[in-house]
This record gives C-alpha cells, sequence and structure tokens, in this order.
C-alpha cells in the first residue's frame, strides 16, 4: 500500500532505538524525509546512517534530551529547516519512568515523570499545530502504553503520567481535525527493546531466574506466545501517519498481543 507521505518531513522523537527507531525505520520506507533524536549521540548516528544506507530520504540528528526545553527547540528547529518551515509529521516518545511502589514516590519523581510523558509531548504538539493547520495537513502519533488501558500496577508513574496525555489528545484532536490534523495514540504491550529488559531485571533478580526465562514467561502470557517487534510496530506507526488515516481521530491503538483481556 502506497501511504501517500513521499516526501514529508517528521520529527521521530527518542529514536535512536527501539520502538521509536521501529516507526522511524517504517516512515522512510515510505518515503518521508527525518529528523532523528535521542540522548546518545553514538547510537542515534548509527541508526541514522543505517536509515540512510536503506532508504532514499534525508535524515538529520538532534543529539539531546527531548524533555529539556532546549532538545525540543533543537529538534523542532531541524524539522522547520529540512521541511521549509513545517513539520508535517510528530512521532512523541520519550523513555518511560522506572517501575515501583506507589509509597516510593515523591513529588519530584512525579515532576519528572509528568514532563517526560505528558507534558513534552504537549509542548512539541503545540509548537507544530499551527503549521499543520495553516497546511490543512498533518499528522501525530503518541507512543503511550497498554498501561492507559489496563493498569501496571508497578508502573504508577506511567499510568497516570499517559493517561494524562491520553485526556489532551482526546480533546485536542478533535478541535483540530476539521484542520485536516490527525492525532493519535499507539499503546505498546510487550515489545523487544531495552525497555522491557530492564524491566525483566528486577524480576530476574528477586527471582533468580534468567533474563530468557523471564521473557518467555512474559510471552507465554501473550495470546501471540511471543512479544512484538520495534518492526512491527513501526508499520502501524507509519500507517497512522499516513493519508489513509483521515477519518481516525483521537484513538487509542493497542498492540498487546492480545493481552488486555477486553472485548471493546
Ligand atoms: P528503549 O528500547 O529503551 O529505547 C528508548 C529510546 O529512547 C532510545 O533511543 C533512547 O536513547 C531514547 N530516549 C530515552 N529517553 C530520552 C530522552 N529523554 N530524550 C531523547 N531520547 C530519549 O525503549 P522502547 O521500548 O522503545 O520504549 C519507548 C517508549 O514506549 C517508552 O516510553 C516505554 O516506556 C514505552 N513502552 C515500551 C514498551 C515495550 O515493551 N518496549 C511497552 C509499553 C510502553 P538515549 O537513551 O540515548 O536517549
Amino acid at each position: 500500500m502506497d501511504l501517500g507521505i513521499r516526501g514529508k518531513t517528521a520529527i521521530v522523537c527518542a529514536s535512536s532505538k527501539g520502538l521509536g527507531k521501529g516507526c522511524a525505520q517504517a516512515l522512510a520506507e515510505a518515503g518521508v524525509n527525518l529528523v532523528l533524536n535521542a540522548r546518545g549521540a553514538e547510537a542515534l548516528e548509527a541508526t541514522a546512517t543505517e536509515i540512510r544506507s536503506a532508504h532514499q530520504v534525508q535524515v538529520a540528528t538532534v543529539a539531546g534530551d527531548i524533555t529539556s526545553d532546549e532538545g525540543q527547540a533543537a529538534v523542532l528547529a531541524a524539522a522547520r529547516e529540512m521541511g521549509g518551515g513545517v513539520v508535517d509529521i510528530l512521532v512523541n516518545n520519550a523513555g518511560g519512568p522506572p517501575p515501583g511502589m506507589w509509597s516510593d514516590w515523591e513529588k519530584e519523581d512525579w515532576l519528572k515523570a509528568l514532563n517526560s510523558n505528558m507534558l513534552t509531548p504537549i509542548a512539541l504538539i503545540k509548537a507544530v499545530l499551527p503549521g499543520m493547520i495553516e497546511k490543512k495537513w498533518g499528522r501525530v502519533v503518541n507512543i503511550t502504553s497498554q498501561s492507559v488501558k489496563s493498569p501496571i500496577p508497578v508502573l504508577g508513574l506511567s499510568n497516570a503520567a499517559r493517561a494524562g496525555l491520553t485526556g489532551y489528545v482526546a480533546g485536542t484532536s478533535r478541535q483540530v481535525a476539521q484542520h485536516g490534523v490527525v492525532m493519535n495514540n499507539l499503546l505498546p504491550g510487550a515489545h523487544d527493546t531495552d525497555r522491557i529488559k530492564s524491566l525483566n531485571a528486577a524480576e530476574v533478580e528477586k527471582r533468580g531466574i534468567t533474563m530468557d526465562q523471564a521473557m518467555a514467561e512474559r510471552a507465554n502470557a501473550i495470546p501471540t506466545k511471543r512479544i512484538g517487534t520495534p518492526e512491527e510496530f513501526g508499520a502501524t506507526c507509519a500507517f497512522l501517519c499516513s493519508q489513509h488515516v483521515g477519518f481516525m481521530i483521537g484513538q487509542n491503538v493497542l498492540l498487546d498481543g492480545g493481552i488486555g483481556n477486553t472485548t471493546m
């Protein structure tokens, strides 16, 4: 399927590895020019080189913390330069908060989680919307989590911050839809990335099992009997950035292999 977005310009935040990288690769395959971002410059440059060698698209990199004002400004400036002033596509992403107990989290922990997983995407959305509205075309995809629909008790910081972003997107997507701007959220369940390994680490330590055993247990609990891949996650993201989603507004698309046991 032609996604109809060849030549558009996209920001993919937090994209040197994992799900962000999967989204960047799928957008590049669709012919989208990219601004990639992560804090670590080495992995970021390696990903950019990999994408440039596989696809005929422009790839710029911005090494910096996307949760900082400076990081956001640098990413926006690079994308505006690449896109002649306008950003067509924004994929919001950042690292997830640490696990813990409700009793662990102090105000500082809450502010950090809210900044990473709610206020940063909101700031970037606010920055790109005027250009998208003027151009009568735009796509925003926010990488959130299955925890928005089905809470993960040890990820209370994530459950709460992402629910806040989801509420914002629900309302704002309906305000901008009339201008050809489409905003949706993409909710990962367990996917094969560094993040899932770091979440498994506590289980490995507590129960004295291996990382492979922890992965196998996780996979076995999912109806697909496997965890997701960044590639299939990226393909869904690219579709949500395509011409074909003009009538899909403010939705929460769950990619969890069916582990969320709900009818709708
Ligand atoms: P990952 O494999 O650990 O990759 C994270 C990527 O984000 C890396 O490129 C990392 O590079 C970058 N990054 C992290 N913090 C950043 C920041 N402040 N500024 C700029 N870049 C940053 O993680 P992932 O699995 O792709 O997860 C992506 C998001 O989905 C996270 O919020 C995670 O909580 C959520 N999620 C993941 C899963 C899963 O199973 N994988 C499930 C549910 C939700 P640097 O470290 O160099 O900055």
